[in-house]
């Protein structure tokens, strides 16, 4: 991990680093909400897999915690930070917290490898000498140390979610979301993805993850919250994929 000036970690004022009180989401569009009174507490350095049926609200909480959108209901509290009455001009210092990867990478297809993390400390004015420290390093955590002058197209899936997974943790974030970072990988792939991900959780950060992968959520015992049609239907320390039909 790239050495930088410790930033102070915020938790909430009941110590967790992420809490929902009673949070619901309704797009205009819609006539029944996505979310629907939610209640959730994650600590400081826990591993939580999100799972339940396409359509359960699962990316929607994931982009309220992005602020990315904002609660239509209820409290969203993350590091100390109200986020459904975050200003907007506060909105991307706040985002500096969560670092986010996609099923589909999002890589800018123009750029290299080395460019395609730089960006990321770019747009929040870190300094050339800095990123020239911090991008090899964070680069060879998630195991692509030679391949900096690579462009994604010339890498397989696998490597480009971990430019990707580099990318969102080159400004050490204490959070990282990812919403089907292994729904493009092949069963090999995913496990060497699910590998980093766990070495990235041991080293403090805490995960939420969003999976349809029964194999993963069954063999790695973390907690693992069910959603269904909006609501939170159950929420299991070490659990495993439950299958209701
Ligand atoms: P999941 O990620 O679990 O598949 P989503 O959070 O994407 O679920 O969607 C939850 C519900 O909200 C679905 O009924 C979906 O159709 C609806 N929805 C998602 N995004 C929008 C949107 N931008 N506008 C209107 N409805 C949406
Ligand atoms: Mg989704």
């Amino acid at each position: 991990m790239p050495k930088e000036k410790k930033q102070k970690l915020r938790l909430n004022p009941n110590g967790d680093i992420i809490t929902l009180e009673n949070v619901s989401k309704a797009y205009a569009s819609s006539n029944s909400p996505a979310l629907d009174g939610i209640d959730l507490r994650i600590k400081r350095g826990e591993f939580v897999f999100i799972i339940g049926d396409s359509g359960s609200g699962k990316s929607t909480l994931i982009k309220l915690l992005l602020r990315e959108l904002a609660p239509t209901g209820g409290k969203i509290m993350v590091m100390g930070e109200d986020v459904g009455k975050l200003r907007h001009y506060k909105i991307p210092k706040y985002r500096r917290n969560i670092g986010i990867v996609f099923q589909d990478f999002r890589l800018l297809k123009d750029r290299n490898v080395y460019e395609n993390v730089a960006f990321a400390q770019r747009i929040i004015q870190v300094s050339n000498k800095e990123i020239k420290r911090n991008v090899p390093s964070i680069l060879a955590t998630v195991g692509l140390a030679g391949k900096y002058k690579a462009r994604p197209r010339n890498l397989s899936g696998g490597e480009q979610q971990r430019v990707a997974i580099a990318r969102a943790l080159v400004n050490r974030p204490a959070i990282l979301l990812a919403d089907e970072p292994t729904g493009n990988l092949d069963p090999d792939t995913t496990w060497e993805i699910m590998k980093l991900l766990e070495q990235i959780n041991e080293n403090g950060t805490t995960v939420l993850m969003v999976t349809h992968n029964r194999e993963i959520v069954d063999t790695m015992k973390k907690r693992v919250v069910t959603m269904k049609k909006g609501v939170i239907v159950s929420d299991e320390e070490k659990g495993g994929y439950v299958h209701e039909d």
